[in-house]
């Protein structure tokens, strides 16, 4: 008789493909899992893990990515491999793993961007926020990405904690962001900006946006900027003061927003324009380049299940903008081979098990966690009980889950596939030695770390001190 999944005899394998936060949250859950002996192997496209951490989290939000300490010490575990560098669905396929791991958990978050559907949205100038964050962020495919920043007035649509990034990061001192991790390109591109007003435009009320309050005050505290509020924006609607009544979030901004209001002075070089009740209805363009943005003035609108809608009053003014940055959300990207659901834009799954959209069936031994699974919303931490979670799934299937043949179990396979293909993979101590070289860079000019932005050179960097994985 075939031994139980997860034991000595038959250690659990487990692939997963990412290496954010909800991906390590899932390792740290399944190596935390009672009585569950489990190899989990982390497939990553970069050679370098953490995701959004590294490609996401702004460069002056430092102390958000300590978080990956708890990462490092989840890959401390004898049974947790890396292989970075190495893309499912051009480098490894599907049917190739499911012979060699019970369960794959689908760790890839949200690789694309909602677009706002508008004429002139795709005119040179007008940028889905999320690769201008790329960019900032030395993320491999956008650090050769160029963006025109010597114009004035640039506006940022969406009312998300990414439209606060962008928007603080065009206003911030280059110099302060110099003592950062920031990508040297972009820092190098940011000198040079001539960007001294931002608008930041939200289609709902103060009430209903969906940035926090802690990155609404740190506009209050930037060197050197202003911060310029509607004060009708601040007369309130009364869904609106009722729902201030169970949202502490709202309630806080009202409060910040507010005491923005105190301030009339205005004499600081550059400004941060909130505009609520604001919808960018079209872009206007001057030799192919954006030269404006048509805005039209909302009113909120109660629906029939209580939310608040944004819906034009047909006022319109028109935004001497040279620069547009959507930052209305990110969006999930298909995987070869993968449920996807088009209009959520995610993998579809109950508890995290992978479903066939058409059938409800469940695919066998295949999971979902994070972004992929709930779509683009939360913070980091949300990402730990939405893994749990899944875990908790893939654990309660193993007793039905005959799990892959024996002769498939030697955690060496994998490793002579990989090389058959000829892949240079990247294993944890590998990203380590590169960790090291950015870290000691940064020493050297008083930053966290100077950012390698190739995959060439990271790999040119490790291959001088490779070490083994065992
Ligand atoms: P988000 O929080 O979902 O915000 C998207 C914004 O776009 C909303 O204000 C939304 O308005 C607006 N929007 C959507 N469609 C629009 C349209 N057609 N026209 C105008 N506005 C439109 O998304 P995000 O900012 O991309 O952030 C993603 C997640 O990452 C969030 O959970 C966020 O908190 C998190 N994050 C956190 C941090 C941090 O903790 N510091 C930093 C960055 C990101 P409606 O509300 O009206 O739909």
């Amino acid at each position: 008789m075939e031994q139980t999944l997860g034991t000595a005899a038959r250690p659990l394998r487990v692939a997963i493909i990412g290496a954010g936060p909800a991906a390590f949250y899932a390792v740290d859950a399944l190596f935390k899992q009672p009585n569950l002996l489990c190899q989990v192997d982390m497939f990553n496209r970069f050679p370098t893990p953490y995701g959004l951490v590294r490609e996401g989290v702004a460069p002056d939000h430092e102390s958000i990515k300590t978080v990956t300490r708890v990462y490092d010490k989840t890959a401390t575990n004898p049974n947790f491999r890396y292989f970075g560098n190495v893309t499912f669905g051009k480098d490894v396929h599907l049917d190739e793993l499911l012979p060699l791991y019970d369960q794959i958990i689908y760790a890839v978050g949200a690789q694309s961007d909602r677009r706002m559907g508008i004429p002139g949205e795709d005119l040179a100038g007008s940028y889905p926020a999320t690769i201008f964050v790329g960019w900032y962020n030395g993320h491999p495919d956008y650090r050769d990405l160029t963006f025109d920043l010597s114009c004035e007035r640039v506006a940022v649509v969406g009312n998300g904690n990414v439209a606060m990034d962008v928007a603080r990061i065009l206003v911030t001192d280059p110099e302060a962001l110099a003592a950062t991790d920031i990508a040297d390109h972009a820092l190098q591109a940011l000198r040079q900006s001539k960007v001294k007003e931002v608008y930041l435009l939200g289609r709902r009320g103060p009430v209903q946006a969906s940035f926090t309050n802690p990155e609404l005050k740190e506009f209050g505290e930037l060197e050197g900027v202003d911060v310029v509020v509607d004060p009708r924006d601040l007369e309130l609607d009364p869904a609106s003061e009722e729902a201030l009544l169970t949202d502490k979030n709202a309630t806080r901004n009202v409060t910040t927003l507010r005491r923005y209001l105190e301030n009339t002075e205005y004499t600081r070089p550059r400004k941060v324009f909130f505009k609520f009740l604001t919808s960018p209805v079209e872009v206007f363009g001057k030799d192919g380049r954006v030269s404006g943005l048509k805005v039209e003035r909302n009113r909120l609108e109660v629906q029939n299940d209580g939310t608040l809608r944004a819906k034009g009053t047909g006022q319109t003014e028109v935004l001497d903008v040279g620069l547009i940055f959507r930052s209305v959300g990110y969006r999930g990207v298909a995987l070869n081979g993968v449920p996807f659901d088009e209009k959520t834009g995610t993998i579809p799954n109950v508890a995290g098990r992978v479903i066939n959209l058409a059938t409800g069936e469940q695919q066998a031994g295949q999971y979902v966690v994070g972004w992929a699974k709930r779509g683009p919303s939360g913070i980091i931490g949300t990402n730990k009980p939405d893994s749990l979670s899944t875990v908790q799934s893939m654990v309660a299937d193993l007793a039905e889950m005959p799990g892959i043949a024996d002769s498939k179990r030697d955690r060496a396979l994998i490793e002579q596939l990989l090389k058959d293909k000829g892949l240079d993979y990247v294993t944890f101590p590998d990203w380590q030695v590169l960790n090291e070289h950015e870290i000691g860079l940064g020493k050297a000019q008083n930053r966290p770390r100077v950012k390698c932005t190739r995959v060439d050179e990271m790999l040119e960097i490790i291959r001088q001190r490779a070490t083994p994985q065992s």
